[in-house]
């Protein structure tokens, strides 16, 4: 051993008069320099943190939320960006967030189990059938009796089935946090007690299953038929219903206002004629028989918000009061009154025509237009959706 370091003060020596540095040797005498990536690499993950503008508190299960609404919100001042997925487990096992496509078989079978998981807050009904004779399902959350009432909906728009994703999934997020989840000054079991939550997940189930499943979907009746049906070649960009009405131009409100549309049935587009499809006629018998208080249709995508449909200076400034908080729970920009026109003509603008409360139509996923919204953006369409439904409910006991 001895020889060895002889040898090496040696080697020293000499390496010092030839006028290397000594620093040559500094990696073996020491420990490599820890950069901080490093130590990024080789600490614990940091445990889940609850996300600090969003959502729950430490205490798993129970959400506190006070947004911040604010008729001054500049364009610029969004919210924090949602966490990953990986921050902030969703509660909930019944309803998959494993996968963006949601057919009309996966929506019932997720029903029923919810409905057994949770009869003691659920009712279950049907509003009416799709032209293949599908049942549209609707979900109550609190007592259906209750003269305080708020409707949420989705999947007018057949490719837009993300939005009957996020219905589900909020209805069994609420169902998981009835007893434990507070929103601002109230609890879940508080606010939906006092005014019911009734949800229609999926009013176009036919369109759904024809965009998910193709022609094999469709009755061996109907099957020709919608072959010839113009777009039928690319049926993940279908809109319409399963006969080619587009359900959102199917409720007579500003009739004539939209130039350009098709005249004849296909995957995007064509009215019919008002109330011609069993599932717009569904939503109107619906909110005929019940009195709404307000009303969000889902649709996808662009993460913009619909608020307005030509109402007079008093429920105008009511209705973007509702807006704006909708806005500061999304970080959705609001739709201007001047490009109205530019909209389509749909269930929202005849539900504030009509009964003259506050709609909303919420367009959710940053996706491209005429695709679905992808999978990566279905966390941050949660995120940002979780407390639209409660929110609506607890204006309305406020
Ligand atoms: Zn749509």
């Amino acid at each position: 051993m001895k020889k060895y370091l002889l040898s090496f003060v040696t080697l020293l020596i000499l390496l010092q008069l030839l006028g290397c540095s000594l620093s040559v040797s500094e990696p073996v005498l020491t420990y490599p320099q820890v950069t901080p990536s490093v130590i990024a690499s080789v600490s614990p993950s940091p445990s889940p943190t609850p996300h600090k503008t969003l959502g729950p508190t430490a205490t798993p299960g129970i959400t506190q939320y006070i947004p911040t609404p604010s008729p001054t919100i500049k364009p610029t001042e969004r919210p924090t960006p949602s966490p990953s997925p990986t921050q902030r487990p969703v509660p909930g096992t019944i309803v998959s967030m494993k996968d963006a496509q949601y057919s009309y078989e996966e929506l019932m079978e997720d029903i029923n189990q919810l409905m057994a998981k949770f009869p003691q807050y659920l009712t279950l009904r049907t509003i009416g059938q799709s032209v293949f004779g599908r049942d549209i399902p609707m979900i109550v959350m609190g007592d259906p009796e209750n003269p305080k009432k708020i409707l949420i909906q989705g999947s007018t728009h057949a490719r837009e089935y993300i939005t009957s994703l996020l219905v589900m999934k909020q209805l069994e997020v609420y169902c998981e946090q009835y007893g434990t989840g507070i929103y601002k000054d109230s609890t879940y079991e508080q606010i939906i007690s006092e005014c019911a939550i009734y949800f229609v997940p999926m009013l176009n189930p036919d369109g759904v299953n024809l965009c998910i499943k193709g022609l094999d979907s469709v009755p061996m009746e109907w099957r020709a038929y919608v072959n010839a049906l113009p777009g039928i070649s690319k049926l993940s960009a279908w809109k319409a219903n399963g006969v080619g009405v587009d359900l959102n131009g199917n409720f007579g409100t500003g009739w004539g206002d939209l130039s350009d549309l098709p005249t004849a049935p296909c995957s995007d587009g064509y009215p019919g004629t008002p109330f011609s499809e069993p599932e717009s006629k569904a939503i109107q018998t619906l909110c005929a028989e019940n009195a709404f208080l307000n009303l969000t249709s889902y649709h996808a995508c662009g993460r913009i918000l619909y608020w307005y449909y030509y109402q007079d200076a008093t429920t105008e400034a009511r209705d973007l009061q509702y807006a704006l908080e909708l806005k500061g729970l999304t970080g959705y920009s609001l739709v201007g009154k001047d490009s109205i026109s530019s909209s389509t003509v749909g269930l929202k603008d005849w539900f504030i025509a009509r009964y003259r409360k506050p709609g909303f139509t919420i367009e959710v996923g940053k996706g491209s237009y005429g695709t679905p919204v992808p999978y990566k953006d279905l966390y941050n369409v949660w995120y940002k959706n979780e407390l639209v439904p409660i929110h609506l409910a607890w204006k309305e006991c406020n």
